[in-house]
């Protein structure tokens, strides 16, 4: 077994979609500044896969200078990293998550990005937990909903 945590952080401007875990909150007035479409849920998510299968960090793959990864779909970088993780001989046993946001509430979004991210990682909605969170109105940005933060921890078994 193999252990792995990530965390991502996205500063959150008016007038720009917001994506987590694959799924469109549409009821953000604001969305991520990124390079790629600024999925922070995802990106927390990979940086996980990768420090459980001991390769590098997700910058290290996807560079935000590289024009191909401009406003990609994390979950396609979600798909290519789990592909990764499956040449070292390792399987996912589960995923556990947190998300920071101030608003929108995510509750009614949960069951949809569990979906999305069950069907990029070909595993059953059960083995990927979500928890939402609010920054209780304080931490700068975050507590203003101009941040979103995300944390994962994912386990390995090898093969
Ligand atoms: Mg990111």
């Amino acid at each position: 077994m193999r252990i792995g945590s990530g965390w991502d952080l996205h500063s959150l401007e008016i007038n720009r979609p917001l994506i987590l875990g694959g799924v469109e909150i549409e009821d953000s007035p604001r969305g991520a500044v990124a390079h790629s479409d600024g999925d922070a849920l995802i990106h927390a998510m990979i940086d996980a896969l990768l420090g459980a299968a001991g390769l590098e960090d997700i910058g290290t793959y996807f560079p935000d200078t590289d024009p191909t990864y401009k406003d990609i779909d994390s979950r396609v970088l979600l798909r290519m990293t789990n592909d990764l993780v499956r040449e070292k001989d390792y399987d996912i046993v589960n995923f556990d998550t947190t998300i920071v946001l101030q608003s929108p509430k995510l509750s009614k979004y949960i069951p949809l990005m569990k979906e999305a991210l069950a069907e990029a990682l070909d595993l059953d909605p059960s083995c990927i937990g979500i928890k939402a969170k609010t920054a209780e109105h304080i931490l700068g940005e975050l507590g203003e909903s101009k941040a979103v933060m995300t944390f994962a921890t994912v386990l390995l078994e090898e093969r």
